[in-house]
């Protein structure tokens, strides 16, 4: 009998940090094992790990095996591809114009009221053809993949009404189809309330559960429903009505919670047992216990924070000590973080949000996969799971938050394919 052909081998491996461990999300001091390997090698065959350890080992299992393709690492670090559990991937336009008005201290609801702020973005996304939003993402898809993130949650959300919602939808699934990177897709609509239902928000809530739901559950679109969950935005109660409604229609949820005020969301979500709950820079001891409680992920979002420089950070540390889990994310969006970069957020958890290095890692890789449900597939390199593999021009793993604001990807290898070489895309 012939023996399987091994299409890609990285060899000369510094250092391996395969996040390999228990089969759910990573909780308190194991966020600090990350399933270290020196001198290592992995074997790749049909876009999985077909084998991972030491050098010696993988050898010894491949003897006799012919090898297609080979990779030397150069004595590098290698972890699992970033994960991103929570952007705003698809939509028009970008804000620069409201930096400067933003240093000079013009309040947001102002920006809002001359035509800027998240509405402009929606009158952007409105006026875009699905190929400009298609081309649009596109770039930013590069930027991520350039950046060592091989997978990416994508909501909807500026459409904030059928058509619009259902476009930004079908322009994720193109996008999945088409670039390396794979893409987890959200249904957002209720991101914000139009200016037309100001008045009547119920109105639009069920507008959302009769009608906006039920037609993006029919067509397939999302695989989750989110929604912004705030004083002033949607209450609890709406919240509640929505969330249970998308359940009805097959969806798994996540909850924009308790991002300016301890609203109850953190609640809401550990009572309708969501997958991850985002934001949480307000949330309080008790929102923290019923989330750990009830195995509600964290998703927090420093560099949003960072951006919007209020200087306000979630408690990563208390919702860590109280054995809750935690994933970092960029929230990746046009108004409160232009950032494609994990690697810019990984630099934020450690400086503001007090997490080592390590937990980072964590909290980008493994428990990222979990906040999207991927976890069985993504997230850590063991054997039978997608050879999502980053090779980083250092040698080990601090030295990547610690130098900041410059890229430190030397390859990307997504489902066994080398798809940036030397920090270039194939
Ligand atoms: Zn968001």
């Amino acid at each position: 009998m012939t023996k399987q052909n091994i299409d890609l081998l990285i060899t000369n491996i510094g250092k391996c940090l395969t996040l390999e461990g228990p089969k759910r999300a990573r909780t308190g001091a194991e966020m600090k094992e990350l399933g270290e390997i020196e001198k290592a090698a992995i074997a790749i065959v049909d876009g999985k790990i077909f084998a991972v350890g030491t050098e010696q080992e993988v050898l010894e299992q491949l003897k006799n095996h012919a090898i297609t393709e080979q990779i030397d690492a150069g004595g590098a670090l290698v972890t699992p591809g970033l994960v991103d559990p929570h952007t705003h991937l698809v939509h028009g336009g970008s804000r620069e114009h409201e930096l400067a008005l933003k240093i000079e201290g013009v309040p947001y609801l102002e920006i809002l009221s001359r035509g800027g702020g998240i509405l402009s973005t929606v009158r952007s996304t409105i006026e875009a053809s699905e190929q400009e939003l298609y081309d649009q993402a596109w770039k930013s898809l590069n930027e991520m993949l350039l950046h060592g993130t091989t997978t990416v949650e994508a909501k909807s959300g500026y459409g904030l009404n059928l058509d619009v919602e259902l476009k930004q939808l079908r322009v994720a699934h193109q996008l999945d189809e088409k670039h390396p990177i794979d893409l987890v897709h959200t249904f957002m609509g209720a991101h914000a309330i139009p200016l037309e239902y100001k008045e009547d928000p119920e109105r639009f809530v069920d507008l959302l559960i009769n009608e906006m739901i039920p037609e993006v559950a029919r067509l397939g679109l999302a695989e989750f429903c989110d929604i912004f969950c705030e004083q002033g935005v949607f209450s609890v109660e709406q919240s509640r009505r929505i969330l249970s409604a998308a359940r009805e229609h097959g969806m798994k949820l996540k909850i924009h919670a308790d991002e300016i005020v301890s609203l109850g969301g953190a609640e809401l979500a550990a009572e309708l047992q969501c997958r991850s709950a985002e934001h949480l820079m307000a949330t309080d001891d008790k929102g923290i216990q019923a989330m750990k409680d009830s195995g509600v992920i964290g998703v927090l979002l420093p560099a949003t924070s960072f951006n919007l420089a209020t200087g306000k950070f979630a408690p990563a540390r208390k919702m860590i000590e109280a054995g809750m889990a935690i994933a970092l994310s960029t929230d990746y969006n046009p108004g409160s973080s232009p950032t494609e970069s994990m690697q810019m957020v990984q630099t934020c958890g450690c400086l503001y949000l007090r997490m080592t290095p390590a937990e980072v890692l964590t909290a980008t890789t493994i428990n990222a996969a979990y906040a999207i449900d991927r976890g069985d597939q993504v997230g850590s390199l063991e054997v039978g799971k997608k050879a999502d593999i980053v090779i980083w021009k250092s040698k080990n793993l601090e030295y990547i938050p610690y130098h900041f604001g410059i890229n430190h990807v030397d390859h990307v290898i997504k489902a066994g394919k080398l798809v940036v070489n030397k920090g270039q895309l194939v």
